[in-house]
């Protein structure tokens, strides 16, 4: 891939615009599909997974947004240096979103690593889908992102607490969900399952969850 073009829409969160031949046919297998970064450093390409932001096949273009955090990783580095021109490979992978036909009111939770995914997730809903709420976690109130779609986002800052304490506490009665999707901080998203299946009884089979990254032992995790 080349990178087109690199715009800032926070000052740390980078879309970076990339094209490549094969994205002329491409087709995403689903909304929250992600892609691995062969992320050059140390001599050897490291892999990295993002999300497929956006998809222009007529340009052969991708947007990938990138949070900016500050506890190095060459993924980070590599984002911080991209200008147009800088060529880098990658390698497909697939979309997990997906609910099962009959599964009424759904709860998608997601924070900021992940509101790429939850972003073109619910832009990927007819019009007028009812019984969905989505809840992001960022890391404060200075944080501010377009999504479009008819579902309203319930944005929760982290503002210094650990990474998935907003989204535990958004679980608070779901009732009739039927099915959920969390993705986030590797911690937040266990214990969020957790409540999920032990404290609420959401069958397991119901949830899909990643881990998208995970608190080093020495890090914080202020993305102010
Ligand atoms: C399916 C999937 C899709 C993803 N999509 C996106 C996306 O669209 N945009 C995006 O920004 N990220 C996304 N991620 C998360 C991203 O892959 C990780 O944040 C990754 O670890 C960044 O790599 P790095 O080389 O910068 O840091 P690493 O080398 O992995 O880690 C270096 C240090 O940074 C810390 N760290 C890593 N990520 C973060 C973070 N977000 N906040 C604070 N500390 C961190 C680690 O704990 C470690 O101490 C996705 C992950 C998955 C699995």
């Amino acid at each position: 891939m080349t990178v087109t073009a690199v715009v800032d829409l926070l000052p740390r969160l980078r879309r970076i615009t990339l094209t490549a031949e094969e994205f002329r046919a491409f087709v995403r297998a689903g909304a929250d599909e992600c892609f691995g970064l062969l992320v050059p450093a140390d001599g050897r390409p490291h892999l990295r997974w993002y999300t497929v932001r956006e998809h222009r096949p007529g340009l052969a273009e991708i947007d990938v947004d990138v949070v900016l955090h500050d506890h190095g990783g060459p993924a980070v580095r590599w984002a911080l240096a991209a200008r147009p021109g800088t060529r880098i490979d990658f390698r497909r992978s697939g979309a997990s979103y997906a609910p099962p036909p009959d599964c009424g009111t759904q709860l998608l939770l997601a924070d900021e690593t992940a509101l790429p995914a939850l972003a073109a997730i619910v832009e990927s809903l007819p019009p007028g889908t009812a019984g969905v709420r989505a809840v992001v976690e960022l890391p404060n109130t200075s944080w501010t992102y377009d999504v479009g779609g008819d579902v309203e986002i319930e944005w929760r800052p982290r503002d210094g607490t650990a990474p998935g304490t907003r989204l535990l506490e958004a679980v608070v009665e779901p009732g009739r969900v039927g099915y959920a999707w969390v993705c986030g901080e590797a911690a937040g998203v266990k214990a969020v399952r957790r409540d999920l299946i032990r404290g609420w009884g959401l069958d397991r089979r119901r949830i899909t969850f990643s881990g998208y990254w995970r608190v080093g032992r020495e890090d914080g995790y202020d993305q102010g």
